[in-house]
């Protein structure tokens, strides 16, 4: 029996383990794609918000300013690569006091929420911050507070982290039914990983899963039955609880070179409308430029990481462009190397939810923007909600543990790990660094384990756009693979007898050595590296070619 299992390993997902993983817990997360932060995660715009566009008294006005503080320890601890650049929202009404009294109730709302580092500019005072800005903006609100970060790097380190410390993920698993366990205590959880049903036994739920965080809700109310287990106990004993809609808004961006990295410094919002915070400019950690997004909404039924939900579109890519048109006196758009869209999971509320409804099932909800900024601090409230659960259980005495079997409370571990590494980037090192880990055959510098094969690993570049070698790419590999299989985890007990098909760790995958490495990302969006990559992880895996996918089973790319 597990104490916790955390369904979905978005920004949140992860958060929620990291923190639960200073526990002496049983933790599993399970994810139904081939790698976390494969939803609304990967694809946003990577904005630390300062706090001032969210309605006072809400818990996003709450949660985004606690999440944004969180923010500044864990990046050092886990090495998670972000920039405090500060953010402006630009005025151009042709009526100047107007746009004024719009920044001013936007100041007035940020003080309401207690965000600091807030200033009003003039025309002169903005421009001179931005000599690139639209010569018709003629004021600005600064945030100074406002930061960048690499939202999937964020996630991948607060997995990395909660796998250093215990907690394994299930990756390629989806999770089909939840239901009130027979014995009354906890929940049992179905799972469908590549055809093979299993269930899991758990004390607690968290339902992190996004833009269906209302799908597993609604779980609970006995409407699905796991086909897989026709005598399983998943009655209607939650019937009443009321059911969640998540209603998908999709986002589409351009993203430039990093050639024009010199184009902008701060984020650039323009004045927010009933739609959201309007279309940006804004920086990445990695010197490119986003311009978007939109915000469309599309059939309910969408993912956050279904193909249909994620394409981007002629129309909503012009709307974004027309409009970052309005900010920028000239956008250099000849300089795009991609574009790409991502999903919110909107709730009909508006604010977030992040509550326990019935005991011991905890989920967060309605997690749209800013939950990448919040997230630290949606997990903070996630974590404190399981561990009084579990805390209160374990007080009533359960017949499966009874009192001061395994914890009177749940107890910290005296040897939790905090930090986290990020992966050695050869390009970020002095020369004289360069020139030792180039001299080097293996991986196993540095303390390393051995390269699959003897070659001058840093010395050999893979992804030229971005100056990735071979080296990081094996070490992006080792660290998905180690996601799955934590040295500390304990051993899984299933319900039913698929432990071996619902364990196996999957191999790594295009994307995810993207998001690890950053190989694909440059200007050629993969187009010299691919081959290359698909060779490395071939060798690496003991896998053939055509097994190497993209991001997980059925997009295999090398076809025979
Ligand atoms: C266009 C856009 C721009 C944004 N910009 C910002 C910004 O600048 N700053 C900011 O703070 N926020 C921003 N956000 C919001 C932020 O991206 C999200 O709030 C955050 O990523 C949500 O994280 P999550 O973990 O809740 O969801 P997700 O990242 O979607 O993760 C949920 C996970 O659950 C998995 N899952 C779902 N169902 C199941 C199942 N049945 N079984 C197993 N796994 C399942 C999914 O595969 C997914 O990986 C933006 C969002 C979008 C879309």
């Amino acid at each position: 029996m597990y104490d916790v299992i955390i369904i979905g390993a978005g920004i949140v997902g992860c958060a929620v383990a990291r923190a639960l993983s200073r526990y002496q817990l049983d933790i599993l997360v399970m994810e139904k794609g081939a790698d976390v932060a494969v939803g609304a995660t990967k694809a946003n715009s990577g904005i630390l918000h300062a706090g001032y566009d969210c309605a006072p008294g809400t818990l996003k006005a709450t949660l985004n300013v606690r999440g944004l503080q969180l923010y500044k320890t864990l990046a050092q601890e886990l090495g998670i690569p972000h920039r405090m650049n500060g953010s402006l929202v630009v005025s151009n009404e042709a009526d100047t006091s107007a746009g004024l009294a719009k920044l001013r109730a936007l100041y007035d709302q940020g003080i309401a929420n207690g965000v600091t580092g807030l200033e009003l500019l003039d025309a002169t005072q903005t421009h001179a911050l931005e000599p690139n800005l639209h010569p018709s903006v003629n004021g600005a609100l600064r945030a100074t507070t406002a930061g960048i970060i690499s939202p999937y790097e964020a996630a991948i380190a607060f997995a990395e982290n909660a796998a250093t410390n215990g907690v394994r993920f299930l990756l390629e698993t989806t999770v089909t039914s939840v239901c009130a366990a027979d014995n009354e205590i906890g929940y049992v959880v179905y799972t469908d990983r590549h055809g093979a049903a299993s269930a899991y036994h758990t004390r607690v739920v968290i339902n992190a899963a996004g833009t269906e965080s209302g799908v597993v809700a609604n779980h609970l109310r006995g409407l699905t039955r796991p086909t897989a287990f026709p005598g399983s106990a998943c009655d209607a004993r939650h019937k009443d609880i009321p059911p969640v809609k998540i209603h998908p808004q999709r986002g589409q961006y351009y993203l430039l070179d990093n050639t024009q990295r010199d184009l902008i410094s701060h984020t650039v919002f323009q004045l927010p409308t009933h739609k959201g915070k309007g279309v940006l400019i804004a920086p990445t950690v990695e010197g490119n430029v986003l311009l978007g997004p939109t915000a469309e909404a599309i059939d309910d039924n969408q993912r956050a990481n279904d193909p249909a939900a994620t394409a981007t579109t002629r129309d909503g890519l012009a709307e974004a462009l027309d409009k970052a048109r309005l900010t920028l006196a000239h956008v250099p758009i000849g300089d795009r190397i991609t574009a790409f869209a991502g999903v919110r999971a909107k709730h009909n509320g508006g604010d977030f939810i992040v509550e326990e409804m019935p005991e011991g099932f905890i989920s967060a909800i309605g997690i749209d923007s800013p939950g990448l900024t919040a997230a630290p601090a949606i997990a903070e409230r996630l974590a404190e909600l399981a561990l009084t659960h579990l805390a209160r259980s374990e007080r009533a005495g359960s017949p499966l543990s009874p009192p001061g079997e395994k914890f009177n409370d749940p107890v910290l571990k005296s040897n939790f790990i905090n930090q986290r590494e990020p992966i050695t980037r050869l390009r970020d090192l002095p020369p004289d660094m360069q020139a030792r880990l180039v001299a080097t055959k293996s991986n196993d510098a540095e303390g390393m384990r051995p390269a699959p094969f003897d070659s001058p690993v840093y010395g050999s570049v893979v992804c030229r756009c971005e100056t990735i070698t071979q080296a990081e790419i094996t070490e992006a590999m080792r660290r998905f693979a180690a996601l799955q299989n934590p040295a500390t985890a304990s051993q899984p007990v299933a319900i039913c007898d698929q432990l071996k098909k619902s364990f196996a760790a999957i191999p790594a995958n295009l994307d995810a050595i993207k998001r690890r490495s950053r190989a694909q990302m440059g200007r050629c969006q993969g187009g010299f590296c691919t081959v290359r990559l698909v060779e490395l992880i071939s060798r690496e895996h003991a896998i053939p070619e055509e097994a190497v996918t993209k991001n997980g089973q059925g997009s295999e790319i090398v076809q025979i």
